[in-house]
């Protein structure tokens, strides 16, 4: 045999090998698929939905059209809150949301978007990307037939808009406020009353005084909900969510009989949404802030420093109450609290010295 020969032969022999044993690889990876997602946030919603939107239309161009991606925002295929079931069930592929609105499915999620006095933005991603908080939550899941991997960041939102001067403890008694999740529980121990209200009808609310209080996301979008013409003090800062991670979650069986390649891509457009959506965060809320003081003339205020020790206090038992409700809530904020006193030591001679010292001067400058 003449090497012509040789190579010939091997080259066919391992074609064929490539043929037998490679099929289903190859079939698979010729496979289209047709996918729904559907969403939490309003149609068109800075930032979330439009993340989720550019998520579907990343996926596309990385895999060539292999997966094609049909967004619906929350109420347009399933109710907003419906997602979560949907995806479990089978009956849409994949969602976008934020963890803590499923806590009374699992309650551990919480954890993973964001708890008060929890991680920053940086802190959280270093938590699921070099920690163990994405097997964590992964683990969170799985019963629920569900894969998640974070897709974007609201960086550290803002402590609300309130209609009087927040000055000790003792104005939280009686106040009247419109926020959710395990922030509510806290600003119910220090005596407030929580007020459950639909996106809709805050603005309303705030501004006829039927409640006294609002948070809701940071300077962009509550630039847009037009809250600084119903409230005068804009506090800061968000202790209740400093650093919300939202959510891109799979059917698990979807997920897992994909091709390597596919998942590689949906992982790695996943984490690129997430750097962007943080990227947009910041820097639109810059430039709202901007806006909200020197065109709107907003007071922004900071809640006292005491204030802010006690409330850590009454947060830390919030913590530790949901998390003595079952074991995967405990795992998951042993895990946390460990993570976090890990990392906290090294951001304050870091980050905090680096804002505290340096990029301090480029505070707000009023006109
Ligand atoms: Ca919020």
């Amino acid at each position: 045999m003449n090497r012509r020969d040789f190579l010939g032969k091997t080259a066919v022999a391992a074609g064929a090998a490539a043929t037998t044993i490679g099929a289903p690889a190859v079939w698979a990876q010729g496979k289209k698929y047709h996918w729904k997602m559907v969403t939490t946030w309003p149609p068109n919603f800075p930032v979330l939905q439009v993340g989720a939107e550019r998520f579907a239309k990343r996926v596309k161009e990385a895999t060539e059209g292999r997966i094609t991606i049909d967004v619906f925002a929350g109420g347009e295929l399933v109710p907003a809150l419906g997602c979560f079931d949907a995806v479990s069930a089978g009956t849409v592929e994949l969602f976008s949301g934020a963890a803590y609105y499923w806590a009374g499915k699992v309650p551990s999620a919480q954890w993973f978007s964001s708890v008060p006095f929890g991680l920053n933005p940086q802190g959280i991603n270093t938590w699921f990307y070099a920690g163990e908080g994405l097997k964590l939550w992964e683990e969170c899941y799985a019963p629920f037939n569900l894969v998640p991997r974070p897709q974007g960041n609201t960086g550290v939102q803002m402590g609300g808009w309130f209609r009087k001067e927040m000055n000790t403890m003792a104005d939280w008694k009686g106040l009247k406020m419109r926020i959710p999740g395990l922030g509510g529980k806290v600003v119910a121990k220090a005596g407030g009353t929580v007020v459950l209200l639909p996106g809709g009808e805050i603005f309303t609310s705030l501004e006829r005084g039927v409640i006294d209080a609002v948070e809701w996301v940071g300077p962009l979008h509550d630039l847009r909900l037009g809250l600084y013409k119903a409230a005068q003090y804009y506090y800061y800062p968000g202790w209740h969510e400093p650093g919300t991670c939202l959510e891109v979650t799979f059917n698990k069986k979807v997920y897992d009989g994909l091709p390597s390649d596919l998942k590689v891509i949906l992982d790695s457009v996943a984490a690129e949404t997430n750097i962007w959506s943080l990227s947009e965060f910041e820097s639109s809320n810059g430039a709202a802030l901007e806006e909200l003081i020197n065109k709107h003339h907003v007071q922004l205020k900071e809640f006292p420093a005491e204030m802010l020790v006690q409330l850590g206090k009454l947060s830390t038992e919030v913590l530790e109450e949901e998390a003595a409700k079952d074991p995967q809530s405990k795992k998951v904020n042993e895990a946390f609290k460990k993570f976090r006193s890990q990392i906290g030591p090294w951001g304050t001679v870091s980050e905090k010295a680096y804002y505290d010292r340096i990029f301090g001067k480029y505070a707000l400058k009023t006109t």
